[in-house]
This record gives structure tokens, sequence and C-alpha cells, in this order.
């Protein structure tokens, strides 16, 4: 079994990479003293199609592989494993929403997300569900209006920061098959 990476795998390392030393490795020490990572990097991250790495291309995404996102990972973690890891966060969600989400979501939320106009957070872990995830307690319920969620989620990267939460919920009986995926917005645009 051949093992190497394709010319194109190649292509897009070297340019995550040249993209991380040149936009995001100059600053990296200091956004992380500040504890945040500004804005303005993500619309760049955007326009070179790295907020919906493996989103399809029929809902906009760039189509590419896992492997492809790996690789676009490493190399900017080269710069900033912060920037990588909350991005690798970001795609997780947009994949989500292009496998599950109905077309009122996608509209909403899936294709700003592509463009990284809104940053995503995915909100699996509680204080007393970690690794055991499906013992989650948050609770979703249903109203005339929507959904009334009630719990509590821990180690939330993007926290406070995000734009919108993907919140995995407890809509039925406590058992695996009782959770459904809720998006909550920060705000209302
Ligand atoms: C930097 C950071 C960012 C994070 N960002 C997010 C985020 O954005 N969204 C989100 O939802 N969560 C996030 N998390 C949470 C992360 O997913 C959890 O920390 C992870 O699922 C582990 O859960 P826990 O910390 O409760 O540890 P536990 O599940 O309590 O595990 C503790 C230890 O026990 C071991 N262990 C657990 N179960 C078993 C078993 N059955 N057999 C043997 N060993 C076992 C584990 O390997 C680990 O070493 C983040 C965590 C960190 C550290």
């Amino acid at each position: 079994m051949d093992f190497a990476l394709t010319e194109e795998q190649v292509a897009i390392f070297d340019m995550a990479r040249a993209f991380g030393e040149e936009h995001i490795a100059p600053h990296a020490a200091q956004w992380e003293r500040n504890g945040t990572i500004p804005r303005e990097l993500w619309s760049e991250v955007g326009a070179l199609g790295l907020g919906g790495i493996y989103v399809s291309e029929e809902s906009g995404g760039s189509g590419l592989s896992r492997l492809d996102a790996t690789l676009i990972f490493e190399a900017l973690s080269m710069s900033c494993p912060s920037v990588a890891s909350f991005l690798s966060i970001h795609n997780m969600c947009a994949k989500m929403l292009d496998t599950f989400g109905s077309d009122e979501v996608k509209t909403n939320f899936l294709t700003p997300a592509i463009n990284m106009d809104l940053i995503l957070s995915y909100c699996l872990t509680e204080p007393g569900s970690g690794s055991d995830a499906a013992a989650l307690k948050t609770r979703a319920e249903r109203t005339v209006e929507g959904y009334v969620l009630n719990g509590t989620k821990a180690f939330i990267s993007g926290g406070g920061y995000s734009d919108a939460y993907v919140v995995m919920c407890r809509t039925s009986a406590n058992v695996p098959k009782g959770i459904s995926t809720v998006v909550v917005e920060k705000r209302h645009r």
C-alpha cells in the first residue's frame, strides 16, 4: 500500500504552512498573551476555503477529505496550535451542519460559517460527562416558540467568543439514542 501524499496534498500542506508563517506565526505569542485570536484572521482563513474544508462542494465547502484537513491543521499548528485546533473544531461543526442540518440551518449558519463570518463552537462535554459523552444531561424541551435548553457545558473552546454553538442535548429518554443537536445563536441577527 502506498502511503505517500499526492501532489495535491503536498500543495495543500505547503499552502497552509506558508499562510501560517506569514499571517499567524509573527503574532502568535502576542495573541497567546492577549488570550484571544483576532476576528480578522478568520476572514482571511475563510477566503482560503478553510472554513468548510470537508463540507461538500454542493453546500459551498471545499469538498476535501479528512486527511487533507489533517494536513492543513498540522501545517497551521507549526505556527500556532491554538489557531489550528480552534479551526478544526469550527470545521467539525460545519460538517455536522452540512450532513444533518435542514435547508434553513444551512442558509442561516453553514453558509456564513464557510466564509468564517460566523464562528462555531462544539458543545458536547459537561462537568459530569467527558469521555462518556452519552451520559450528558443538558436537556432541550420543545415549547410553542422553539426549544428551551437547561444544563451546563464545560471545556467549550471559543465559549463566549463564537457566534453560534452546536449543542448536543437530550430530547428524550436517558439513553445514548435520546440525544439531539441544537444550534444556539449568541445574538439575534
Ligand atoms: C483544551 C481543551 C479543549 C476542549 N474543547 C472542547 C470543546 O470545544 N467542546 C467540547 O465539547 N469539549 C471540549 N473539551 C473537552 C474534552 O473533549 C474532554 O476533556 C474529553 O472528552 C475528556 O473528558 P474529561 O476531561 O471529562 O475526562 P474523563 O472522561 O473524566 O477522563 C479522564 C481520564 O480517564 C480516562 N478514561 C475515561 N474513560 C475511560 C475508560 N472507559 N477506560 C479507560 N480510561 C478511561 C481518559 O482517557 C482520561 O485519561 C476540551 C478539552 C480540552 C482539554
